[in-house]
């Protein structure tokens, strides 16, 4: 296990679609937990393995109000409903934060560490942390999806109001 250096927009390896896992082996495994490693030591709440400088199909989430992990291993979209504007931001973009409109749902099959396939529902702020997370996969970024980008005034009332 070990924390990575995120990869920084721009850069190639962000805008690529990501290859399948064919193998659920050791460096998958490990590729997880580092994952998971970097992205508690950059605070954020998903991070995909392009971010990491890995093009394969696997990215991490925290979902749920106890904030589990969600590991996607070759993640696709069965489907999604609704629509809903809202703030995001991305460990590839320091400092940009912007309103994207995404889907309020979201059915998702992934894999896990041990190969299982599994089908996951998700809503509201999941739901947009996972189709963010799977479009890195596709080499999309969120800076594509802006509607409006958030001023330098409203980044720092939000950062305001945390502390
Ligand atoms: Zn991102």
């Amino acid at each position: 296990m070990a924390i990575k250096e995120v990869v920084k927009h721009p850069a190639k390896v962000l805008t690529e679609k990501c290859e399948e896992v064919t193998v659920i082996n050791e460096e998958i495994i490990a590729l997880l937990d580092d994952l998971y490693d970097t992205m508690v030591e950059y605070d954020g709440v998903g991070i995909a393995a392009p971010q990491i400088n890995v093009p394969l199909r696997v990215a991490i989430v925290e979902i749920g109000e106890d904030r589990d992990i969600l590991e996607m291993i070759n993640p696709t979209v069965l489907e999604t409903s609704g629509a809903e504007v809202d703030i995001e931001g991305c460990l590839s973009f320091p400092n940009l934060f912007g309103e994207v409109e995404r889907p309020t749902y979201v059915k998702i099959e992934a894999c896990d560490r041990e190969g299982r396939v599994y089908e996951l529902e998700a809503g509201g702020f999941d739901a947009r942390a996972i189709l963010h997370e799977i479009d890195h996969l596709d080499g999309v970024l969120f800076n594509s999806k802006l509607i409006r980008v958030l001023t330098e005034e409203e980044l720092a009332e939000m950062y305001g109001e945390e502390e």
